[in-house]
């Protein structure tokens, strides 16, 4: 790539929702930066499921396959449908979204992509950054590090949404095309809050998940078993039913970041700089914010920055409510029917796709249950206090 000392301007190590989506965006640029995305993977496959909330006008770059205007919640007996005119919950498959990212990427002479790679070291000079793999190194003005975060840094999270998840073909019409169940049959349980999410993608075929936001890591194996005994209860009156696929996840939710430092030219993005939202695990449409900014930024500044990837009220209203799930004062399965019964369909999606408004906030406030409530903001005051004291605050970065 060129004859200069850098072999491009960006490496970006990691060519999963993060840095695809951030190449896919600089891409746009009338003065491309030279790319190098660096990919473990030999190949892609359609290992997970991207689903998030947005305004339908606003979503045409993406491929997104389908949308909902409504969607359901259940516990306890009770059932909630929120029924939007302006949000709707769209769906990717992980095949769809890499497939366009390459295929974009590739018209593009500027970008270069090697999968198979494994990043295995970063030197950083002030010149840029030496990318270590097996066998090469590469050298970069900048590097943006989308590398999943280690087991030492998932273990600080207080919660962690651990779910297996299958999708189910079945011979006849079985699904409501109109209605994604996001938390069916809410239950607290030993293994903490469990429910099933289910994703009609056609009238026969289906993603069936079962999921625990759960105090303790652990694999998402143990659920599998589970979720088996479920699919053939549910369906063994249907002779044809089959597994066409599978996926899984741990993720950490309210992990400790570690702080940048702004001077460096590696910056840190995705998962391990926060993009999953604390109080849901949602990531995907924080990390497309991101791509989009840091290529506006790259336009004026030729840089990438270090951006914050949530705003104060967001993390604030997202550990109040990390807080409130975590004690052990209320009934989670409660806690989530009466906050979906409470709030309506656009408060409730302007909230889960950073976009609440100071009364949607004030609206989620009042659908949590009084004590925890107050309790958790007693305590998010106090550590905000402690960190003013100890100047502990990441006052080198942007937000976005
Ligand atoms: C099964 C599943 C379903 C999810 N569903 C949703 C959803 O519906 N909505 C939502 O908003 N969020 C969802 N998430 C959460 C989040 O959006 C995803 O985890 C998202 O992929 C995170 O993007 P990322 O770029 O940080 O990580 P990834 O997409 O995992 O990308 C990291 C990349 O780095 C590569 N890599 C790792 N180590 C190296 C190395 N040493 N060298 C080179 N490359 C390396 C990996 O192979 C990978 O491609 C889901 C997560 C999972 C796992």
């Amino acid at each position: 790539m060129g004859k200069s000392k850098y072999d491009a301007d960006i490496i970006i190590i990691g060519g999963g929702a993060a840095g695809l989506s951030l190449a896919v965006s600089l891409s746009y640029l009338v003065d491309l930066p030279r790319i190098l995305i660096l990919e473990v993977r030999p190949k892609y496959t359609n290992d997970r499921t991207w689903c998030f909330w947005g305004k339908q006008s606003l979503n045409r770059h993406l491929p997104i396959s389908r949308s909902w205007s409504s969607w359901s919640f259940s516990a306890n007996g009770k059932h909630v449908t929120h029924e939007s005119e302006h949000w709707h919950y769209h769906h990717i498959a992980a095949e769809d979204f890499y497939h366009f990212s390459q295929s974009l990427l590739r018209l593009n002479p500027h970008c270069l992509m090697h999968m198979n790679t494994k990043v295995d070291k970063l030197e950083a000079s002030k010149d840029g950054v030496k990318v270590i793999t097996g066998d090469q190194h590469f050298f970069a003005r900048q590097v943006v590090d989308t590398r999943p975060p280690e087991l030492t840094q998932v273990t600080t999270a207080p919660l962690f949404q651990i779910f297996y998840g299958a999708e189910v073909t079945t011979s006849s019409p079985v699904f409501n095309q109109q209605i994604p169940m996001l938390m069916d049959r809410l239950n607290d349980t030993s293994l903490g809050l469990t429910f099933n999410y289910l994703l009609p993608l056609e009238e026969n075929r289906a993603l069936i998940e079962l999921t625990a936001f759960s105090p303790k890591l652990f694999a998402p194996e143990t659920l599998r078993p589970i979720l088996t005994k479920l699919l053939r209860y549910r369906f063994s009156p249907h002779k044809d039913w089959k597994i066409s696929r599978e996926e899984q996840a741990v993720l950490p939710m309210g992990m400790k970041l570690s702080e940048p430092d702004k001077d460096s030219n590696i910056i840190l993005a995705g998962m391990n700089a926060g993009a999953l939202r604390p109080s849901s695990g949602y990531a995907f449409l924080r990390i497309q914010a991101w791509a989009k900014k840091c290529a506006e930024h790259y336009r004026k500044w030729s840089v990438i920055p270090h951006l914050d990837s949530s705003s104060p009220t967001q993390r604030t209203m997202d550990s109040l409510f990390l807080d409130v799930l975590s004690s052990n004062e209320t009934s989670a399965s409660n806690l989530f029917i009466d906050m979906a019964d409470r709030v309506n369909a656009d408060c409730f999606a302007r909230f889960m796709s950073d976009n609440a408004t100071p009364l949607d906030n004030l609206k989620v406030i009042n659908a949590m249950p009084a004590a925890p409530f107050i309790k958790a903001a007693v305590s998010n005051l106090q550590s905000a206090f402690q960190r003013i004291n100890s100047r502990d605050f990441y006052t080198n970065k942007k937000q976005f």
